[in-house]
């Protein structure tokens, strides 16, 4: 292969290691919850728990083999180690060797999918059908049955796109920056245009496949497990208030699955990034996500949680205790008749546990104690419910009080510069994955077989 030219000297192990460690600031990779037995031709199966069954101290999923095809590129987005104007070892590996990788690991119960995403390598036409020759190749000569998320490229032939689709379980194309403004400083090559166009393509082939499986059973699904998209926080100048209401049309519009958040790593020292002393925004990621739930989960509007005047996330309180407390005039709520939606919305009370109630209170009046047994964060809803009409403890129902009350919790999680370190974890990275050192050894191993 040509493009492999220049690479001909490295062993397949130093480019693992070095695909694998570019591939690390991509977070847009848990799985979907796709659901496909063993077919008793094909290796691998996908369980509907979703398949990234482990996550690293920080969160990160991985079961996954998450790999660049490329850590070459033609682009020069300011923020990314693998920019054309870097000078870093560069790595290639071809469609073959990433399905060889991918079926070995998966036979050694290392992984349980693959998270292919790449540079852009000559043009981005190029790269997606490097892609979709990998995807293919995993799907009708290796017979790789199990979960594959692959990055569609912005730009790329939408034929190849669309064949893509009908092979993978999930796709995602990153917005990257929230807004055009932030593109155009930091990812001169990106234009917001062109990263939305494979969005709606996706979800136009999503919609149009949901209906051919409804009139023939046996159609080829087509991106199954729906598409993702990533946005880098803290890297420019919008606030969460923008971040999240971006977020929300990606999900009212796109039909999108999953937006993923990705705080702010300086790999580059580029001098138009911000300096962040405190280290990455690992706070802000944390509230974005908690309100992302709240959104897709909750019945949460964005513009119920952050408005332009206030358009930070409360950093003591999460998204849905900051609403609570200053919406006071909708508390104390009944549990014995608050409908579900106003239950959802009581801090402490889960999706699970506000289902659980209204199901229980159908054929007995309930106590504390039962909300407890059924998930109930009672030191946390307390303040926000009753039961029979009483409260759990006479407290008053004051901001100040509660806020005071609610953020006195000495286990609360400490993010970013008190105290928390912030490392991307690599695959041959034994401490980070708390695997032993032999493990670490044995995948070593495994590739020198290959
Ligand atoms: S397109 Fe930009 S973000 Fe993606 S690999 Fe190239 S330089 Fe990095």
């Amino acid at each position: 292969m040509e493009y492999l030219a220049l690479h001909g000297e490295q062993s397949l192990e130093d480019r693992l290691e070095i695909l694998t460690d570019a591939a690390k600031y991509d977070v847009a990779c848990t799985s979907s919850g796709v659901e496909r037995r063993g077919n008793g031709r094909d290796m691998g199966n996908c369980a509907a728990g979703g398949i990234c069954h482990s996550f690293s101290s920080d969160g990160r999923c991985i079961s996954l083999l998450k790999i660049l095809m490329t850590n070459e590129c033609i682009y020069d987005c300011k923020y990314c180690q693998n920019r054309c104007s870097g000078d870093i070892p560069r790595a290639t590996l071809t469609p073959e060797e990433i399905c060889t990788l991918t079926t070995e690991f998966y036979r050694r119960n290392y992984i349980e999918g693959l998270f292919l995403s790449s540079g852009i390598l000559q043009a981005p036409t190029f790269t997606m059908e490097l892609i979709y020759r990998t995807v293919w190749l995993l799907r009708n000569r290796f017979r790789f049955n199990g979960y594959i998320h692959v990055k569609a490229i912005p730009g790329a032939d939408p034929e190849l796109i669309q064949r893509t689709g009908f092979l993978v379980d999930r796709m995602s194309v990153n917005l990257e920056l929230p807004t055009a403004e932030g593109l155009r400083s930091l990812a001169p090559n990106k234009h917001r245009r062109a990263i939305l166009a494979p969005m709606r393509q996706i979800q136009t082939g999503i919609r149009e496949n949901k209906s051919d499986l409804v009139r023939y059973r046996n159609a080829p699904k087509f991106v199954g497990g729906g598409q993702a998209t990533q946005m880098i926080v803290g890297a420019t100048a919008e606030s969460d208030w923008q971040i999240l209401n971006v977020a929300e049309s990606l999900y009212d519009k796109f039909g999108l699955k999953r937006v993923f958040y990705s705080a702010f790593v300086n790999v580059t020292g580029d001098r138009a990034l911000p300096a962040l002393p405190g280290g990455p925004p690992l706070l802000r990621e944390h509230r974005l996500y908690q309100a992302d739930w709240l959104l897709r989960f909750y019945g949460f509007r964005a513009s119920e949680l952050l408005d332009p005047k206030r358009p930070f996330f409360n950093v003591m309180l999460d998204p849905k205790e900051d609403w609570a407390v200053r919406h006071l005039e909708q508390f104390p709520v009944e549990i014995d008749r608050a409908p579900l939606e106003q239950l959802l919305r009581v801090p402490g009370i889960g999706v699970k546990s506000a289902r659980r109630i209204a199901a229980a209170r159908k054929s007995a009046k309930l106590s504390f104690t039962d909300l407890k047994r059924m998930g109930v964060v009672l030191k946390r809803a307390l303040y926000f419910i009753t039961c029979g009409g009483k409260m759990m403890y006479p407290v008053k129902l004051e901001e100040d009080y509660i806020v005071r009350n609610l953020t006195d919790v000495r286990d609360r999680v400490r993010f970013g510069s008190d105290g928390m370190t912030y490392r991307q974890m690599s695959l041959f990275d034994a401490e980070q994955f708390s695997l032993p050192v032999s493990a670490e050894e044995k995948l070593r191993s495994a590739v020198g077989q290959l």
